[in-house]
């Protein structure tokens, strides 16, 4: 609420600034167009917007959350501050697309020849229709390449242990206007 109130103060203060400077008859900036999206957002922050990136049959439970954690906590190697996700499945469980969307990065798990992304391992990152990108990491094995066209909840990997990291799980990052964010406001754990 408190968030949603500041957006909204940042909003008319955005107005006066373009009243101002006497930019009112021009047509709507895109700051502002992109504002009143975020604001949208914020007024409905419990809309599940994205499929969930394990599929729902390999499913077990999410693990580490997104933000602040205990330095000292499995998985957390020395960081206070978790950029993403954790959740796990089932061995080897189906990782899927949150939504439509254009691979840009991958990195395949790592071998004997190729030691994969050095933190996240076996590593995909889409761009989605909206510019913002989700990114998936330690992954088993991955079925798409750099140029891969994906549509929402498609089968795009599975599930591994690669790079830095303690029991297999996925690491999910959510990256939207250029800023992580945490990813359960867009998806939700099937149950
Ligand atoms: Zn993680």
């Amino acid at each position: 609420m408190l968030k949603t109130i500041l957006l909204l103060l940042l909003l008319s203060s955005i107005f006066l600034i373009e009243t101002k400077v006497g930019r009112r008859e021009t047509p709507a900036p895109t700051i502002i167009r992109i504002t009143r999206t975020i604001v949208q957002r914020e007024l409905e922050p419990e809309l599940p917007l994205r499929v969930f990136p394990i599929h729902e049959d390999d499913y077990v439970a999410l693990s580490s959350p997104y933000g602040e954690r205990d330095p000292g906590e499995i998985g957390g190697y020395g960081d206070d501050f978790h950029d993403g996700l954790d959740a796990y499945g089932t061995w080897r469980a189906r990782i899927l697309s949150i939504d439509n969307g254009l691979v840009i990065t991958h990195y395949p798990p790592p071998d004997e020849y190729w030691r994969g992304h050095p933190v996240l391992g076996g590593y995909i990152e889409i761009l989605h229709q909206d510019g913002s990108k989700s990114r998936y990491g330690h992954l088993g094995e991955t079925f798409v390449h750099e140029g891969t066209y994906v549509h929402r909840g498609q089968l795009i990997g599975r599930q591994g242990g690669t790079g830095k990291c303690a029991t297999d799980h996925l690491h999910l990052e959510l990256e939207i206007d250029g800023r992580l964010v945490n990813p359960l406001r867009w998806v939700r754990p099937p149950r």
